[in-house]
C-alpha cells in the first residue's frame, strides 16, 4: 500500500481561496486526472490522467517550479510535503485538489494515511466535484473537510443528475464539509433552489456555499440582481447559504 503509485499535477504554497476554510494557510497538492469538463475549470492542464511530469513548487527554488517524473509512490509524495513543512511551516493544512482526486482512490488512500501518521495534527481538505464512486469508509479519519462542488448546467455547462449526489453527500456523515455550487448570470433560480434543498436534505449541518464563477462581470445592475435573487432563494430553502467568490483569484495569488 505505501508504494501505491499516483499522478501528481503540482505542490504548492497558498491560501485557501474558496469555501468554508476561507484565509487558512495551506500545502496544496493538486492531483492528476478529471473526467469532466467544466466550461469554468482553471486547471484544464491537470485533467489528462497520466500527466508525465509534475509541478514541485520547492520552497528554496522560488517561483519557478521544478518539474518532477510522475508516477510518483505515496511515500515519496509525503516525502515533499514534509521538506515544505520542515522549510517553511507551520500550516493549518493539507489541501488535496485536482484534477479530480478520488480518480485516483487508492493512491489517496494511502497518500492520507502515511500523512496523517507522520504529521497526526495536521489537518486534510479534500477538494472534490462528488461525481465519482463513492469515497472509501478507509479514508475516515484522514479527511477532516470535504468540500463538494455540485455542478449547475447554467455554469458548467453539462447537466448532472442529483442522484449521484444524493449516493455522494448521504455517504459522508463521518467529515465535516461544505457544498459549493458555481453559479454565472445565466444560472437560473430552479438550479439553486434543487441544490440548496439537496444541501439541507443531505448535508444540513454544512454550509451551502454559491461561488461566482470568476471572470465573469457581476457589477451590472442586471447580474447583480441575479445574484441577490439567487442568494435570496439559496436563504429561503438553506440556512446555511452564503455567497463566497474565489477570493485567491480576486488577490491575483495562486
Ligand atoms: S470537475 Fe474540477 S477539475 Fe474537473 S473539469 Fe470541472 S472544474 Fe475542472
Amino acid at each position: 500500500m505505501n508504494n501505491q503509485r499516483g499522478f501528481l499535477a503540482e505542490l504548492f504554497t497558498s491560501h485557501q481561496g474558496e469555501g468554508s476554510w476561507l484565509g487558512l494557510r495551506q500545502i496544496f497538492l493538486r492531483l492528476a486526472g478529471c473526467r469532466r469538463k467544466c466550461q469554468y475549470c482553471d486547471s484544464r492542464w491537470a485533467r489528462p490522467a497520466r500527466l508525465k511530469q509534475w509541478k514541485f513548487y520547492r520552497p528554496e527554488s522560488g517561483p519557478r517550479p521544478v518539474r518532477l517524473k510522475n508516477p510518483v509512490s505515496a511515500v515519496e509524495t509525503v516525502d515533499y510535503l514534509e521538506e515544505i513543512i520542515q522549510q517553511t511551516g507551520p500550516f493549518h493544512s493539507l489541501a488535496i485538489t485536482g484534477g479530480e482526486p478520488l480518480e485516483q482512490p487508492k493512491f489517496l488512500e494511502a497518500l492520507t494515511r502515511i500523512f496523517k501518521t507522520r504529521f497526526p495534527k495536521m489537518r486534510i481538505l479534500l477538494e472534490t466535484n462528488g461525481l465519482c464512486p463513492l469515497p472509501s469508509a478507509r479514508l475516515k479519519g484522514y479527511i477532516d473537510f470535504m468540500a463538494v462542488d455540485i455542478k449547475l448546467k447554467s455554469a458548467c455547462g453539462y447537466a448532472v443528475g442529483f442522484k449521484k449526489y444524493k449516493e455522494f453527500l448521504s455517504s459522508l456523515s463521518w467529515t465535516a464539509g461544505c457544498i459549493k455550487a458555481i453559479i454565472s448570470p445565466s444560472s437560473m433560480l430552479k438550479e439553486i433552489e434543487a441544490a440548496a434543498k439537496l444541501a439541507r436534505q443531505f448535508r444540513p449541518e454544512w454550509d451551502f456555499i454559491l461561488q461566482p464563477v470568476t471572470g465573469k462581470q457581476w457589477n451590472s445592475i442586471k447580474n447583480q440582481r441575479v445574484l441577490e435573487l439567487l442568494s435570496q432563494k439559496a436563504l429561503e430553502i438553506n440556512p446555511r447559504a452564503r455567497i463566497i467568490p474565489q477570493v485567491h483569484r480576486l488577490m491575483g495569488i495562486k
